[in-house]
């Protein structure tokens, strides 16, 4: 079976920046299950799978308008000390925030005096990524899955 909108599929994956540095990988871990055409993973690796199917390999190098998009300095911003959860704040810490768009990982990238510089740009946002997929599996969508836009994996997703 071909990967093609409204159908899971399942990956195993190596993700790298472009000074080869491994960023992220599934290997040694459960693969990936994503439901396609959705937007679950980035467009660009979306469209580099499209019409694959199980035992293909596929290399595909992204920009960043076809990942996470550019980094963007309006989304980093200087924030009261006092807002932020932890007592000690030091540059390289991460936080989970709540945004209009869903839960993000902001990034403390400097505190001076009573503020801490955050950056809330998602942590590859312009790099360029070096993708590299195992397809192991492509099978139809549920009814379910596609009404939820994602995948029910065993011992992955359970109810929101
Ligand atoms: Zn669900």
């Amino acid at each position: 079976m071909e990967i093609a909108d409204r159908r899971a599929v399942t990956i195993h994956y190596t993700l790298k920046n472009d000074a080869d540095e491994l960023l992220e990988s599934s290997q040694g871990r459960d693969p990936l299950t994503y439901l396609h055409g959705v937007g679950n993973i980035v467009p660009g690796l979306e469209k580099a799978l499209a019409g694959k199917q199980a035992g293909d390999v596929v290399k595909a190098s992204l920009a960043p308008a076809d990942a996470y998009g550019a980094h963007e300095e309006q989304r980093v911003r200087n924030v009261p000390l006092r807002k932020l959860p932890e007592a000690r704040v030091r540059a390289g810490q991460r936080y989970r925030v709540q945004t209009d768009r869903g839960p993000i990982n902001a990034l403390v990238t400097a505190v001076k005096g009573d503020y801490a510089t955050v950056d809330l740009n998602h942590p590859f946002a312009g790099m360029n990524l070096h993708f590299e997929v195992t397809v192991v599996g492509v099978r139809e969508a549920t009814a379910e899955e596609l009404e939820h836009g994602h995948v029910h994996e065993p011992g992955g997703h359970h109810h929101h």
